[in-house]
């Protein structure tokens, strides 16, 4: 098998990010990356799509322009993992080597578990953000719809990018609200969570725009199946005495955020926790049984959110580690769990959520410039005219614009297999 130094799966956000990192300190190392796709794609910007601010072109670029020219790619998907040999084998058969491996394949959307689902998206009034030949037709939705019901859904966690369901919702009111044709049109948020959004400090804030949209929340509300042809959506609602019941609604629009989850040569591997992702260290991003194997990312059972910002953050963290560990030393960089999720509560405002593991509130800005739990107009600025350009020209390229990481500089020998203690130096 032809070996690497360092191997990586994925490359997507995570897989192209930890790149430019570890080309930064080290231009010289021997990276190879297994990637199957012809393109590369900027999934916050589907939110934009499906809201009429960008178009789609905006949010693809050739795998071929992004991926650095002194990297080997290996244009295929890895299928399984033989740790103890140090390979991955592709779906083709063929054997990889490496010294150090990166896991970073994202997550699978899971648009078969919901029955009916899959043929009619992009027709009878089914759309969702969460593709990108999709993410047009809510925009043409939107304009089309004047009366009648809209449902927004959102599956049971973890998903990418949790806010995104309701960014959706959020975008399609405010031009609906604009064009005055929102009294006729009943709104509903039907989510399998209990809360609006899963850290407190900013549900407030939201909750005034569920009041100013005249939004439905529809709380448990897990979508199970869909019938196109009838404009019919079934769901599973587990009442607050713990009853689980079935209901039906009608819908003239239906956006889905479909369930997610690890991918299956993930989930069914030695590298996999009990819910299928892989397993790290929450710090260290190191695997938690196999010293020679790093993850980040979607396909990662950090408890961070899920998104690129949280890449942004990881990616560095994994490449000063992997470098520790391919010479020979124990991890030092340290991941705090952040991760952000721009909430697009009206065209032109977003409230800005940043924050950690524990959801602890870990904003990039002063105060006095993003007040992080209120509606921004700098927020707004921040996602549609300088988050695409970090994307493409510093994450991606190694430049850790606020994103350095954390070091320990004096972690005792004996504390390699767990790093969390050593703040206190
Ligand atoms: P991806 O970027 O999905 O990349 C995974 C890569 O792995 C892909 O290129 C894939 O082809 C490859 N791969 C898969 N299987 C294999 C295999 N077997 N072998 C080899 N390669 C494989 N994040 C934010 O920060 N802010 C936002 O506002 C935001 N909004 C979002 C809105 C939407 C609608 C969506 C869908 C996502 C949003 N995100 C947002 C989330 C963000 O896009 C993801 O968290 C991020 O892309 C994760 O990076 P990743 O590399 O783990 O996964």
């Amino acid at each position: 098998a032809k070996r690497h130094d360092v191997l990586i799966i994925g490359g997507g956000a995570a897989g192209q990010a930890v790149t430019g990192s570890l080309l930064k300190r080290r231009p010289d190392l021997d990276i190879a990356i297994i990637e199957p796709r012809q393109e590369h794609y900027y999934q916050p910007g589907w939110t934009l799509v499906g809201g009429g601010v960008f178009e789609r072109k905006q949010t693809v670029r050739p795998m071929s322009e992004v991926m650095p020219k002194q990297v080997k790619w290996y244009q295929a998907a890895a299928s399984s993992f033989l740790p103890e040999q140090q390979q991955v084998v592709l779906e083709d058969g063929e054997h990889l080597g490496y010294r150090i491996l990166i896991v970073a394949p994202g997550l699978t959307l899971d648009w078969d578990a919901i029955p009916g689902l899959r043929e009619t998206l992009g027709r009878n009034g089914v759309t969702s953000n969460y593709r990108f030949d999709l993410a047009p037709y809510t925009w043409e939705l939107v304009q089309s719809t004047r009366k009648g019901k809209a449902l927004f859904t959102q599956p049971p966690m973890p998903i990418k990018c949790a806010g995104a369901p309701q960014k959706a919702m959020y975008l399609a009111c405010d031009q609906w609200l604009r064009s005055g044709v929102i009294k006729d049109l009943d709104i509903e948020f039907c989510t399998a969570g209990a809360a609006l959004f899963g850290v407190a400090d900013y549900v407030p804030a939201l909750m005034e725009y569920v009041e100013r949209y005249g939004i439905n929340l529809a709380f448990q509300h897990t979508l199970i199946a869909v019938d196109g042809d009838k404009r019919l959506a079934r769901f599973k609602v587990t009442r607050a005495d713990g009853e689980v019941e079935e209901v039906e609604k009608s819908f003239d629009m239906l956006h889905v955020c479909p369930p997610q989850r690890a991918p299956r040569f993930i989930s069914s591997s030695p590298l996999a926790d009990d819910a299928g992702w892989v397993e790290l260290n929450p710090e260290t991003l190191q695997h938690s049984r196999y010293g020679d194997i790093f993850g980040l990312g979607d396909a990662g059972n950090t408890p961070n959110a899920k998104t690129a910002a949280a890449v942004r953050k990881q990616a560095p963290v994994v490449a000063e580690n992997v470098l520790m560990a391919l010479d020979g030393k124990p991890p030092r960089a340290i991941y705090d769990g952040y991760g952000s999720c721009p909430l697009t509560v009206e065209r032109g405002k977003i409230v800005l959520a940043e924050f950690g593991y524990g959801g602890k509130l870990l904003p990039s800005f002063p105060n006095w410039l993003v007040e992080g739990t209120r509606p921004s107009r700098f927020s707004w600025l921040l996602k549609e005219k300088m988050l695409p350009w970090i994307y493409w020209n510093a994450m991606l390229k190694g430049k850790e614009w606020l994103a350095e990481p954390e070091i320990l500089r004096h972690r005792p020998a004996e504390h390699e297999a767990s790093a969390a203690c050593d703040f206190a130096d």
